[in-house]
């Protein structure tokens, strides 16, 4: 029986070997045995390895071969209602029949206490099958677990004293109604002027004498738009920008209050809805704090992010294996394509590729899930987590999504001509991949989150950047293992071009100011760091090379047969981080100085 978990060498490894399920398994236990819960460690792994093989099963067997209908029965709209294709309907009866949307939710609340890395890592095994199926799935999941979080951060779910079970929560109803199935929920941010910019966010919700909320606004591109839980981020007051926003729960128990107005026909994701949601005077719960609906909406969004970029990471697997089984039966001028040199340099690059990718997508989904969980039993090791995730997700959603367009696309060039035609489904791995560097915050957001993180901390600790450029110059040329130079020379690069960016953006202050005041006072991020905007992307490129390389060289410390994997990600990362850095060191006067002669015309 085929099997997208078992035939997975490299996910296995981090399976059976990488992942610190013993941390993990304990966050998620909350320290105590639970009566109906696994007895020891060994108990708790051999469930989240039946899970995950079971996922692997349904993926393989039940959602790709159902891939193609998936993508040919069009959604529906049919007054006012939603109505999915019979494929995309066929699977969710087998999830629901299976119970998975209990997978992450805690057994207190009727669900399995899996970590919500098993969770992950089945999103990954279902969009290898139908990324359309994994986007909807994740929207049961995550939504009841971004209620249960709100709910634990505003004090409103109780924890009993002796290992922090929940005795009780504001939103038991709704995570039930998800975990069965029956609902589900969606995340209502976008407008029709606001995608990118969350400050020019109009959707209002306006509070009534008795302290009961209503909403009204348009929100569009929502993906599973057609479900009854939104969570919404509307505008509570006279605050301009983000400041003014805050976070809603609509349940759209009346259609004349919540309504589907479209259901838009996209080039991807078909089994997928994505609707035109209107909200006219709907009741609505305040989530947390009035006015902290940005900050609310970011914890949504690294869960979101994360998953978006396993969904990448499963269809960059399902690209690659269709490319390598074509290269290989395939023969032209004497040989499979797989031997031609330029193709089997392909095909190395996207498996190395993806297994660096997968190494950074579980360090990230890990550090989030322990820091989440660590923070609500007041655990000092939390912050540490939270820092660990904050750095790698944008690293990883912009990457991941990025090289899915790109896997997708060299797939689709590996097969020639019959890729051009609908038979073999490259052409929707294609279609599908091209919204993963959209949604959940742009390739550019993310690039300019990282970018602005990584230079703020400069800002605020200069020697750190200094000490940390001394080490890994020192480490490049004295550490006896080679991998270990080669790893301290990717940090270098790295470290280099931040120092360069750093540097010029210090300078064109203290033109103007006295140096101390002008590295301390008045950062006004826009005009002061215009060149590291520009260059963001570029120096997101190579934070992502480095994270990964030292997450490589972390495993192969551990793993000597990680050692090959660590060596072939060098090989192309030394010469792409080289490039990178001396791009970001010699370009982009240019169009800073158009820009700033656009924007002086434009002010006289
Ligand atoms: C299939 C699909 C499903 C979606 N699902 C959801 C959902 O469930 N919930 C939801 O709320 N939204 C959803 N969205 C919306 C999605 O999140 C937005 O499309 C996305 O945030 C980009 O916003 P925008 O389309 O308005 O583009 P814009 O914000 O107009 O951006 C256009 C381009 O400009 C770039 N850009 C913008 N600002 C900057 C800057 N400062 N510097 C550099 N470049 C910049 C962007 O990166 C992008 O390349 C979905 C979209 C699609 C297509």
């Amino acid at each position: 029986m085929a099997n997208f978990f078992n035939d997975n060498e490299d996910l296995r490894f981090h399976f059976d070997r990488a992942i610190d399920w013993a941390t993990l398994a304990q966050a998620t236990e909350r320290g105590a045995r639970a009566p109906d819960g696994p007895s020891d460690l060994a108990e708790a792994v051999a469930s989240y390895r039946d899970v995950a093989a079971l996922m692997g099963t349904l993926a393989a067997e039940e959602i790709a071969p159902r891939a193609g209908r998936i993508d040919r029965e069009p959604v529906r709209l049919e007054n006012g209602q939603v109505v999915p294709g019979a494929a995309f309907q066929e699977v969710f009866d087998q999830i629901r029949r299976l119970e998975l949307h209990r997978l992450p939710l805690p057994r207190e609340l009727g669900g399995m206490n899996a970590p919500v890395l098993l969770w992950f890592l089945g999103c990954e095994l279902m969009a290898r099958a139908d990324v359309s199926v994994m986007t909807h799935f994740s929207l049961h999941g995550g939504i009841a677990m971004a209620l249960l979080y709100y709910s634990l951060a505003e004090g409103s779910t109780r924890l009993d004293g002796a290992g922090g079970r929940i005795a009780g929560t504001r939103f038991a109803k709704e995570i039930e109604e998800i975990a069965s199935g029956a609902a589900w929920g969606s995340m209502d941010i976008t407008e029709p002027d606001a995608g990118s910019d969350m400050a020019a966010l109009r959707t209002v919700a306006t509070e009534a004498p008795d302290g009961s909320w209503t909403v009204t606004g348009q929100k569009i591109f929502i993906t599973s738009g057609h479900g009854k839980y939104h969570v919404v981020v509307a505008r509570t007051g006279p605050a301009p920008g983000l400041d003014g926003l805050s976070m809603f729960l609509v349940p759209a128990d009346d259609r004349r209050r919540v309504s589907v107005e479209r259901v838009e026909d996209k080039l991807g994701h078909h089994g997928s809805v994505t609707a035109a949601v209107c909200f006219d005077r709907a009741p609505a719960q305040l989530l947390g704090k009035r006015g902290d609906g940005f900050r609310q909406m970011l914890l949504l969004m690294n869960n979101a992010r994360l998953a978006v970029s396993f969904e990448a990471l499963g269809l960059c697997e399902a690209a690659h294996r269709l490319a390598r089984g074509h290269a290989a039966l395939r023969h032209t001028m004497g040989r499979p394509i797989a031997r031609h040199e330029m193709i089997a340099d392909y095909l190395d690059e996207m498996a190395t590729d993806i297994q660096g990718l997968r190494a950074l997508a579980i360090h990230a989904a890990l550090h989030e899930e322990l820091g989440a969980k660590l923070t609500f039993v007041g655990a000092a090791a939390a912050a540490e987590h939270r820092a660990r995730a904050r750095r790698a997700t944008p690293l990883l959603k912009y990457l991941a999504a990025e090289k899915a367009v790109e896997m997708a696309r060299r797939c689709i060039q590996i097969h020639g001509g019959i890729a051009y035609t609908k038979e073999l489904g490259a052409e929707k791995l294609l279609r599908d991949a091209i919204v993963l560097p959209i949604y959940e915050g742009t390739s550019q957001i993310q690039a300019l989150m990282a970018t602005k993180d990584v230079l703020g901390g400069i800002v605020k600790r200069p020697h750190e950047l200094l000490a940390r450029l001394a080490q890994a110059r020192w480490r490049s040329l004295s550490a006896k293992d080679e991998l270990e130079r080669r790893a301290a020379r990717i940090q270098l690069a790295s470290l280099g071009a931040q120092q360069h960016l750093a540097t010029r953006t210090a300078a064109s202050k203290l033109r103007t100011h006295e140096w101390r005041r002008g590295l301390h006072f008045r950062w006004d991020p826009r005009r002061d760091f215009a060149l590291a905007l520009l260059h963001a992307e570029r120096l997101t490129r190579l934070l992502a090379d480095e994270q990964i390389v030292e997450i490589l060289l972390a495993q192969a410390r551990r793993f000597p047969e990680r050692r090959e994997l660590l060596g072939r990600y060098l090989d192309r990362a030394e010469p792409r981080c080289r490039a990178l850095g001396d791009e970001i060191a010699t370009t982009g006067s240019r169009i800073l100085d158009g820009l700033s002669t656009d924007l002086a015309k434009k002010s006289a």
